[in-house]
């Protein structure tokens, strides 16, 4: 049933129409329209001048070939994408995903999802998202190399750091980062180090950007928390993926007293009685670069692994799902909740279902949106850019100072307007107004652009 304002109905119906086939960007534009309803209400004018119209429209979409040769000589062609959603606030900025399921609809989804995650940051950057349809999974170092240095050579000429500043994602790391600034400065003759975030410490990087996304995502929990007079010491939490957003959510969880149960990789999920080992899941991941599958026999005792499955049949206090969108179902959910689960904090994108978030909201469940919860990670890039645009490198304490202060911020940005248009508790309908305003005044301001 659909819970959208009849105003915003029409405009639901034309993002349908206009972006046939397109099920996430549909689902994460239909999400936001349903908490407009209560602004519009409030502000007839926001639904003047075809305002929210144009935020679901992009400013710019890319699509481009990409073609590379890989080790056995054979020319292989993927696809490239760049969506420049939004530039009200600042230059589009935004991560490059690599994953064979990548589209125009999934990188507009998250660009989308970026326009309102970076303006509730309170920096200066308007939002965009970018990616392939590559396949990084058992390609060698070289052919990464090869396929980063291809997709940059095109993708090149759209960037810079006044234009677009683009970041990491799934299956772009600090190694891709690298590549692709390598292969920019070699064809633009520019060591313009603010052109890419998440770069490495030696040649522009920030300190605590690698571990921003997850360490910011459980501050934002530490705050929930805190309004009910509780904390993370003690709760077992369950924490989906165990790349770069879980890795370091699961640090700043140990870091904090509670202890992780289980993670996951796409294939199946490991279970922990004794916590899991986080050394142990760096080396397996980003050292050896095997699969999860491997931890429990280098583990020793205590340890499981379970092929296929779902990761949130395991019971704990409070679910991080930090791997992709659509990773929680209605039916996870259910599991969660009779398993007794008091917070979900969202790491991913979107990860849990329209079903799941309302089956959450409605058995009292603390809920953290994604768009909210994971922008620490984008909060630091733009950290990253003040450092490099003041040629200044900053410690990694008062860069995680930083970061605490802008999630606290966020969570109470949020929380304050879920109060104001009464929906006390509701962080989704929070960050999606608090996002939305902070998007909405600016394009008012620059006319019909
Ligand atoms: P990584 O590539 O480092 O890790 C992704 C993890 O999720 C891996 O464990 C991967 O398993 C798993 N995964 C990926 N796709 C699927 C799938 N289809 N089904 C099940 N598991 C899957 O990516 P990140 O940690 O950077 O990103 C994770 C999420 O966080 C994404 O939604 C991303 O958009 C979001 N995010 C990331 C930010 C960042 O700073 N990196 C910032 C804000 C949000 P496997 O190894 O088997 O592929």
């Amino acid at each position: 049933m659909s819970k959208i304002d009849e105003k915003l109905q029409p405009v639901l119906d034309e993002v349908l129409r206009r972006n046939a086939g397109e099920a996430e960007f549909h689902q994460a534009v239909r999400e936001v329209l349903e908490s407009l309803g209560r602004v519009v209400a409030k502000h007839p004018d926001y639904a003047s001048h075809a305002l929210i119209e144009r935020i679901c429209e992009p400013e710019r979409q890319i699509i481009f070939r990409v073609p590379w040769v890989d080790d056995a000589g054979q020319v292989q062609i993927n696809r490239g994408f760049r969506v420049q959603f939004n530039s009200a606030l600042g230059p589009y900025k935004g991560g490059i995903r690599f994953h064979p399921s990548v589209n125009l609809g999934i990188v507009k989804f998250l660009g989308f999802e970026q326009i309102f995650k970076n303006a509730l940051t309170g920096m200066p950057i308007g939002g965009g998202k970018g990616g392939s349809d590559f396949n990084p999974r058992g390609r060698s170092d070289g052919e990464i190399m090869r396929f980063c240095q291809a997709f940059m050579t095109e993708l090149q000429r759209h960037l810079g750091e006044y234009t677009d500043v683009p970041a990491g994602d799934i299956g772009v790391g600090g190694r891709e980062i690298g590549y692709m600034f390598g292969q920019y400065k070699r064809l633009t003759n520019r060591y313009e180090a603010g052109v890419l975030t998440g770069k490495g410490l030696v040649y522009g990087g920030s300190r605590a950007r690698t571990e921003a996304t997850g360490f910011g995502l459980v501050y934002f929990v530490q705050q929930m928390l805190a309004t009910k007079g509780a904390t993370l010491d003690g709760k077992r939490v369950v924490v989906s993926g165990s790349g770069n957003v879980a890795v370091y959510a699961m640090d700043k969880v140990h870091q904090f007293g509670g202890k992780v149960m289980a993670c996951s990789d796409s294939n199946g999920y490991v279970v922990d009685e004794n916590g899991i080992d986080l050394d142990l899941i760096k080396e397996i991941k980003e050292v050896r670069r095997e699969r999860l599958s491997e931890y429990p026999r280098l583990r020793g005792t205590g340890a499981h692994y379970i092929e296929g499955g779902t990761i949130w049949d395991v019971p704990c206090d409070i679910a991080l799902p930090c791997a992709t969108q659509n990773e929680l179902t209605g039916k996870d959910a259910t599991t969660l909740i009779g398993n007794g689960v008091s917070v979900v904090g969202e790491g991913a994108n979107m990860p849990s279902t329209p079903d799941a978030v309302e089956l959450f909201q409605t058995n009292g469940v603390m809920f953290a949106p994604g768009k909210a919860a994971n922008a620490g990670g984008v909060a630091t890039s733009a950290l990253e850019m003040q450092q490099n645009a003041s040629r200044d490198s900053w410690t990694f304490d008062k860069t995680e100072q930083r970061l605490a202060e802008i999630m606290r911020s966020i969570h109470d940005n949020c929380a304050a307007t879920a109060d104001e248009y009464s929906a006390p508790g509701n962080y989704v309908l929070g960050a999606n107004i608090a996002g939305f305003v902070r998007v909405a005044e600016a394009m008012r301001s620059l006319g019909v652009i």
